[in-house]
């Protein structure tokens, strides 16, 4: 039997961590080692002021008072003799679509997975109803995964319309859109009378065109992409390497 380890960044008590070990457990033997509170956000930070600490939860979870990718890591990396071979986390309230995946925590934790050499999927749902369709979209793909051949540092983002399992048209493979700049600070008094900002939501979708991860989840389908970890612009370097002549 396959043995997985599951993550998120909503925390270890959120629905669609619950959702995503329901789902999976009558196909694999499952770890779940997860933050203690909600890190959404975290990308793929790490805690390196202080140590961890991995404490069992009532329902067999672990909780770590720290980020997801420090969950992976921890969970992943020798605290238990056995190594998982696949990392899976979600399912996330909320899509990670575009550049929200520079961001998310869910896709870190995924992310921290394929760093350690496993299979790696990051789960999200965009929107916060139908946990359940996206628990058997992740059985559906786990259940296929001795058939996928990805290359090496590279993850699968996947994205699940809020909507039950018979309306879903399919699934499709994607490219991450991207979005325009976020919206201005949100400018609050504390109750001393202190100036204090919020983050703004998310810009206006920039690049959402008919093969991007935007248009299929919009369109009802679940949105696949494959990640890689190396963000070189490549295109860029010649006229990077010309300035640099030119300065020097
Ligand atoms: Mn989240």
């Amino acid at each position: 039997m396959r043995r997985l380890l599951l993550s998120n960044d909503d925390g270890v008590h959120a629905p669609g961590l619950k959702a995503l070990h329901d789902a999976l457990v009558p196909y694999a033997r499952l770890r779940v080692v997860a933050p203690d509170r909600d890190r959404s956000g975290a990308s793929n930070s790490l805690t390196l002021s202080r140590p961890l600490s991995l404490t069992p939860t009532h329902d067999g979870f672990y909780s770590v008072d720290g980020t997801p990718a420090d969950c992976v890591y921890l969970g992943a990396n020798g605290v238990w003799d056995e190594t998982p071979d696949l990392v899976i986390s979600g399912i996330n309230h909320g899509g990670n679509l575009g550049d929200d995946v520079l961001y998310s925590g869910t896709v870190a934790a995924a992310m921290e997975g394929r760093n350690l050499g496993m299979t790696a999927i990051a789960m999200s749902l965009v929107g916060e109803h139908h946990f359940a369709t996206a628990g058997r979209v992740a059985a559906s793909l786990v259940g296929g995964l001795e058939q996928l051949s990805l290359p090496p540092r590279s993850l699968l983002n996947v994205n699940v319309p809020d909507l039950p399992w018979e309306e879903i048209k399919g699934f499709r493979v994607t490219r991450m859109g991207y979005r325009g700049p976020a919206e201005r600070p949100i400018e609050a008094r504390d109750p001393r009378g202190r100036v204090r900002y919020w983050i703004a939501p998310v810009g206006d979708n920039a690049d959402d065109a008919d093969d991007t991860d935007f248009a299929a989840v919009a369109q009802g389908y679940v949105s696949i992409t494959p990640l890689q970890t190396d963000l070189t612009r490549h295109a860029a370097r010649n006229d990077v390497q010309d300035w640099l002549d030119a300065l020097t």
